[in-house]
């Protein structure tokens, strides 16, 4: 999901894939071919074409050069906008949408650390296609994949100890998804239970993101329109004393987006970012930035 295919009502977005081409490539490829096609004012390197537009086995896709994705599921790596020799992990990586947006944008920026992005995912199917996915975005050598519980990843062990910058987008509801939007079939009663098993893993893995000794930026994203798996997750993690003693706060996600979070909620839902099915043109989204206030003394990195 994240590549907007079966988003009926969306625009066609497509993501330039920076280790193998340029925007200005695809730009004259598509307008040579007579497709109608916008660059997003958002994120610099995201195409727009109208609804309906069928790119599925065009030459850029085949080749890797342009990647199928939705606007939503880019602003994750462009919040975290990682510095050329950062080791990034993707802490939920499958199928792979973030992964290689970070690995498009640190080959852009120069980056020779290899790897510079550390994907990890748990489930055998989808790690699968993770694996797939990298591979045809040539990004096999800045891409390392491990299959494991993000949770069982020891924060003090080689390379993890060296991670500058966490993106985590776990499992959610996906009610944000316009797809799915409104087809939720479960009683009231089951889709509170539901929200409150989900939240509370959300919660131990964003936990686990805050407790990697040299990161300093955690992105923590959903494609739930709910408050339960977003705000309410965000404001109790930033409660907890573990995470107050590492010197954790929010900093205001991508600044020039204005759908931000929702208000009431917490005192910081402003940093917060959400995008509405129903009005940015794209699949409902949110995302937290955390940064970290003082650098961990002592490494050079
Ligand atoms: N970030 C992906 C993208 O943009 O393509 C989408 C991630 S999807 C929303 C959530 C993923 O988290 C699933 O592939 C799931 O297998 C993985 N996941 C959930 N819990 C996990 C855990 N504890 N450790 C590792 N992966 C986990």
């Amino acid at each position: 999901l994240g590549n907007g295919d079966d988003a009926k009502g969306l625009p066609r977005y497509a993501r330039v894939n920076l280790i193998k081409g340029t925007r200005e490539r695809a730009l004259s490829i598509y307008r040579e071919e007579g497709y109608e096609v916008a660059v997003d004012e958002h994120i610099p390197n995201l195409l727009i074409f109208p609804r309906g537009t069928d790119l599925h086995g065009h030459e850029t896709v085949e080749r890797g050069e342009v990647i199928l994705q939705d606007k939503s599921s880019c602003m994750a790596a462009e919040a975290i906008s990682p510095r050329p020799n950062w080791l990034v992990l993707d802490a939920c990586a499958a199928p792979g949408n973030k992964t290689t947006h970070l690995a498009s944008i640190l080959s852009s920026k120069g980056s020779t650390r290899r790897p510079c992005v550390l994907a990890v995912d748990r489930d055998e199917k989808r790690f699968q296609t993770l694996k797939d996915r990298v591979r045809n975005a040539g990004a096999e050598d800045l891409v390392q994949c491990t299959r494991t519980d993000f949770l069982s990843i020891d924060p003090a062990k080689k390379p993890f100890c060296d991670v500058r910058a966490i993106v985590l987008d776990p499992s959610c509801s996906g009610s944000g998804l316009l797809n799915r939007v409104s087809v939720s079939k479960s009683s009231d009663q089951e889709h509170v239970k539901r929200l409150d098993k989900l939240a509370r893993v959300q919660k131990l893995l964003l936990k686990h993101a805050l407790s990697f000794p040299n990161v300093v930026v955690v992105s923590y994203s959903t494609c739930s329109i709910h408050k339960e798996e977003n705000e309410m997750v965000v404001a109790s993690v930033l409660g907890d004393d573990v995470v107050v003693s590492g010197s954790w706060g929010l900093s205001r996600a991508l600044p020039q987006w204005k759908n931000r979070g929702l208000e009431h909620t917490f005192d910081e839902s402003q940093m917060c970012i959400r995008t509405d099915p129903g009005l940015d043109n794209t699949n409902g989204f949110f995302l937290a930035k955390f940064e970290r206030a003082q650098p961990t003394p002592g490494r050079v990195l």
